[in-house]
């Protein structure tokens, strides 16, 4: 099967891949590296700004979001040369994707004014405040309680793997408004600031060790909150939620798919002339992940077309779940092929994650560790295996 766009998507990626020739950072001076999720050095949050003024921030929007109105297969083409490029966007990825997003589908125009665009622009970062201890997959099951007083919201609860927090101007946080209402219907979204009195932010390391801190705990002792900072209706902030999630989920498997195919070279060019090259286990555990890459497209490209067509492709949870867990297969099979070497801090070229310092994923090591990450956030692979039997496979619950 031979994939082609027509022609005016491609003069579209012409028209993206001559802005980027021209407005791309000087590498000498993007070398400052963000230690956080919610940590944006100088030189990222001017192309940032520089790419929401141009239009090319996210093309799906509007160009008073940073967009162009672009469709579905533009969309392609831009996140293909992001990744050809390895170019991140926004080094406050929640920020971007969620936080921002949410505000912009959801918020009113004053919202837009005073976090959506400041946050699209890198001027504020933002946090998502969705798990509890008690609240992940279940996250309908939340019990930070916000009770309304006056002009104000009185938050109480907490928070858990709140990324970048203790780097964040603000916190879009999932409240439960309603205790007396079914669990999906008493859910509220406030916007958050940290500075207030009140707000505790507590920051922890993540399995790949204590460099990479970019999860918190976050308390909330009688938090005063204004009622204009309720995003959309009261208790209507379940919609919220899977709205929040839902924006530019349609091209995630692009990211996956990408970021398969360069695992995989890199894996397979530091395993050229190492003891297990010719190894017929290693080989065929990488031509079955070469199979998994090949899919992962050819599945892609299937849910667009659906798209285009008006039809919501069941297809998100497969790409999801298996794109998180090829790359983490990747690198289990290079940590077992490699051994030792794969502790060494300088086998694997500079990655420049979205997520945190350099330090953080250059190992072959910490990139497996650091694997399980896209399998458990935004739904666990369990999650997604039940929708796909409910969804796709028409199985009972
Ligand atoms: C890198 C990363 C960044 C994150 N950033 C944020 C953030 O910024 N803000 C935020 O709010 N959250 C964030 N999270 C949290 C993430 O959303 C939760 O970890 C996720 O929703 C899972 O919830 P949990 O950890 O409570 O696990 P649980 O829901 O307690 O699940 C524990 C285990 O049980 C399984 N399980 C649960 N329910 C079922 C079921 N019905 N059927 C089968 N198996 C099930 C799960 O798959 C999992 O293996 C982040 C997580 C990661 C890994």
């Amino acid at each position: 099967m031979r994939l082609h766009n027509d022609s005016a998507t491609e003069a579209f990626r012409t028209e993206f891949s001559d802005w980027l020739d021209e407005n791309l950072p000087d590498p000498a001076e993007a070398t400052e590296r963000p230690h956080s999720s919610a940590d944006t050095p100088a030189w990222a949050r001017a192309f940032q700004a520089k790419m929401f003024d141009d239009g090319w921030l996210v093309p799906a929007y509007p160009p008073e979001f940073g967009g162009r109105n672009a469709g579905l297969f533009e969309q392609l083409v831009y996140f293909e040369e992001l990744g050809r490029r390895d170019v991140t966007r926004s080094f406050n990825p929640q920020g971007l994707g969620i936080v921002g997003a949410s505000i912009v589908s959801f918020g009113n125009d004053q919202q837009k004014r005073d976090y959506a665009i400041p946050i699209l622009r890198a001027e504020m970062m933002a946090a998502l405040g969705m798990s509890e201890p008690n609240a992940g997959s279940d996250l309908a099951g939340l019990t930070t309680r916000a009770a309304i007083d006056g002009d104000e919201f009185v938050v109480s609860g907490q928070k858990v793997w709140t990324s970048g927090a203790h780097d964040a101007d603000m916190i879009l946080a999932f409240v439960r408004t309603d205790p007396d209402a079914p669990k999906h219907k008493g859910i509220s979204a406030l916007i958050i600031d940290t500075d207030t009195p009140g707000v505790t932010r507590r920051p922890f390391a993540d399995i790949t060790g204590p460099d990479h801190t970019d999860f918190n705990e976050v308390f909330f002792d009688d938090v005063r909150v204004p009622r204009k900072n309720l995003v959309g209706e009261l208790n209507d902030g379940w919609r919220i939620c899977n709205g929040a999630l839902a924006h530019e989920r349609a091209m995630l498997w692009i990211m996956w798919s990408q970021g398969l195919d360069k695992m995989l070279r890199e894996f397979l060019s530091e395993l050229r002339g190492t003891a297990k090259a010719d190894d017929p286990v290693v080989l065929d555990k990488v031509g079955k992940l070469v199979a998994d890459a090949q899919s992962l497209r050819l599945l892609g490209n299937r849910q667009l077309a659906k798209q285009q067509r008006g039809l919501v492709p069941a297809e998100q949870s497969i790409l999801k779940m298996m794109g998180s867990e090829a790359q983490r297969e990747v690198a289990l099979l290079a940590v077992e092929a490699l051994g030792p070497a794969a502790l060494d801090q300088r086998r694997v070229p500079g990655h420049s994650s979205v997520f945190a310092s350099d330090k953080h994923v250059v190992t072959w090591f910490n990139r497996y560790l650091f694997g399980f990450a896209g399998t458990i956030s935004g739904g666990t692979s369990e999650i997604q295996r039940n929708i796909i039997a409910e969804r796709v496979l028409g199985l009972p619950r």
